[in-house]
């Protein structure tokens, strides 16, 4: 008994000198003069999806916190109703959504529920969101995980998540466990070097939680020129998610509770890292005019994240000037001689600001708490970070948004396609010859001609089955006879009885080829509308043998309502009143 007594004893000295060494320093505590701006968080799963706490709990935990607000994204399709915005504890609560589509996770704010399913290609989802007047940003896009990372560098996301103190985890945990047989060097980048981080931060997690998360956030190089990249065309906002599930997947498997631990907590994750938005006018008290206003905030890029895990509350301004006038972060400035940088900050003696021209530093090393850098006059995107120099792993502080200085001049259009020179009716006006459906046994559909005015019109029912997805799906289908001339797209004026998704596809009928699909999913309106799909801008279904279809392999045309873009149990009518392939 002694002898255990005397071990664990042992042990305790251990581990606590142990702690004493490896121990995040303490955050600076700072005096904030007020900048205007307000501290809140974007991305926090609730119960509702894999988070482990309902919306009240992690209100208040967002409250002890220090926040302001809070921005709920639980996982979905967005056809539920986001709840209306509301303040609970103190902390103003909005609802939006992580939607995933097949290239990776994309967070849609600030928009009522869709009517149908948003899914599939993110460029679809990206002009969804647009359409339902949403904000959307594209999550994680350095997730190590390619069903999570966001992979769609040409949609037109509005803003980006920069920094995820999620996919930070899951990079030191891939790195840990990168190879079993990798040098025991301990060096920067090796497996032993991240499981002694990794180890050493569940060690002192207890103890100092925000300082550890923060202290194990990494940031994308490649990342920040992705977005230098785009930024040089196109605003986009830079934003921070916090990813917060208070739960931590040990086995990757999400219907394996056993593996789960309540880790970290919605409260230490709301320590780590706050996002400061710039409202127009001091916020109110009234939850719907104070939610359009940290909205407005945020999608005009009035915002910075700061890591509070490093120091806290910051404070934090930067503007532009020239002869056109003054703008904030997030703003756009004419281009118009000199333009001269103004930082504010209250970073503390060791702490470093640089400013940024897109990937490049344009002026670095300040110490001073306010400063004005000149620039030239040039068009550039600008930036600011403020980083502590007195530790081993450089971490970044502030990160502001960009101030864009623009030509005046617009910019340049992307090519449109050349007109059609030849064109082929696939619909004679007068019958449905020609076309027919295909069905699952579960759903029905058919087709006929409905007559209008002087002639008729194509119109298609569909009804998918509901209950279980047994892979439903209703086909209107126009089989081409052989020998048709290659087109290389499609053109057809459609209406629906609600607004939804189809898929317009090609399938394959003759040699390797045969019952390949090739998609596009097309936005139908209640409204008649004119829509164009271009056969070397499907993509394919499934594995195909060819990633664009050959036309002469071409046997079908198929207008497809399926289970990816239409609820289950869903029923309605297509009207198409042209049909032409073209070329
Ligand atoms: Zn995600
Ligand atoms: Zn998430």
């Amino acid at each position: 008994m002694k002898r255990f007594l005397l071990v664990t004893a042992a042990l305790v000295a251990a581990v606590a000198v142990l702690v004493g060494v490896t121990l995040p320093r303490r955050r600076l505590s700072l005096a904030a003069p007020t900048d205007g701006t307000t501290p809140g968080i974007i991305h926090v799963h609730t119960n509702r999806s894999d988070g482990l706490s309902p919306p009240d709990e992690i209100a208040a935990a967002a409250a002890r916190a220090g926040l302001k607000f809070v921005v709920f994204t639980d996982h979905g399709d967005a056809t539920r109703r986001p709840d209306p915005p509301a303040y609970r504890s103190g902390v103003l609560c909005l609802d939006g959504v992580e939607i995933s589509t097949t290239g990776g996770h994309y967070i849609a704010l600030d928009m009522p529920a869709s009517p149908y399913p948003l899914r599939g290609e993110p460029r679809d989802v990206v002009e969804d969101v647009r359409r339902l007047g949403g904000f959307g940003i594209a999550a994680h896009p350095d997730s190590p995980k390619p069903q999570l990372r966001w992979q769609d560098w040409t949609a037109p996301f509005d803003g980006i998540e920069l920094l995820n103190p999620d996919t930070s985890w899951r990079l030191w945990t891939q790195q840990a466990t990168a190879s079993i047989r990798s040098p025991k060097s301990g060096a920067p980048g090796s497996a032993w070097y991240a499981r002694r981080r990794l180890a050493v931060a569940l060690l002192d997690y207890p103890f100092r939680p925000a300082e550890t998360i923060a202290g194990l956030i990494q940031a994308s190089d490649a990342l920040l020129h992705h977005w230098a990249t785009l930024a040089a065309r196109r605003r986009v906002v830079t934003l921070a998610g916090i990813d917060a599930h208070a739960r931590l997947d040990l086995r990757d498997d999400p219907g394996d509770s056993r593996s789960v631990l309540p880790l970290p907590g919605y409260e230490p994750s709301f320590g780590v890292m706050s996002i400061h938005v710039r409202p127009d006018r001091a916020l109110s008290g009234g939850a719907s005019a104070d939610a359009a206003m940290v909205m407005r905030a945020i999608r005009g890029g009035h915002s910075y994240t700061a890591i509070d895990g490093i120091a806290s509350p910051a404070s934090f301004e930067f503007t532009a000037t020239n002869e056109h006038g003054t703008v904030n972060e997030g703003d756009e400035l004419g281009a118009g001689g000199p333009v001269s940088l103004r930082v504010r900050s209250n970073a503390p003696p060791n702490f470093t600001t640089k400013i940024w021209s897109g990937a490049n530093v344009l002026s670095g090393d300040h110490r001073e708490q306010d400063f004005t850098v000149s620039a030239p006059a040039e068009p550039a995107v600008y930036w600011v970070e403020i980083l502590p120099t007195d530790r081993p792993n450089p971490l970044t502080w502030i990160r502001s948004n960009a101030i864009y200085v623009r030509d005046s001049v617009p910019p340049a259009r992307p090519p449109t396609r050349r007109p059609a020179a030849a064109s082929l009716p696939i619909f004679d006006g007068r019958s449905a010859a020609g076309w027919r459906v295909e069905h699952d046994p579960t759903s029905l559909a058919a087709v006929e001609a409905a007559p209008i005015v002087g002639g008729a019109e194509l119109r298609f029912r569909y009804g998918l089955s509901g209950g279980a997805s047994v892979g439903q799906v209703a086909a209107l289908v126009f089989d081409t006879p052989r020998g048709t001339t290659p087109h290389d797209r499609l053109t057809f004026s459609i209406r629906a009885e609600h607004p939804m998704r189809i898929s317009v596809q090609l399938r394959g009928g003759a040699g390797q080829s045969a019952g390949d699909r090739w998609q596009r999913a097309v936005y139908v309106d209640t409204l008649e509308q004119q829509r164009t799909v271009y056969f070397d801008d499907l993509t394919p279904v499934g594995e195909t043998h060819g990633s664009t279809p050959a036309f002469d392999s071409i046997r079908s045309l198929l207008f497809v309502v399926d289970a990816i873009h239409a609820k289950l149990g869903d029923s309605g009518r297509i009207w198409i009143k042209k049909a032409e392939l073209q070329r």
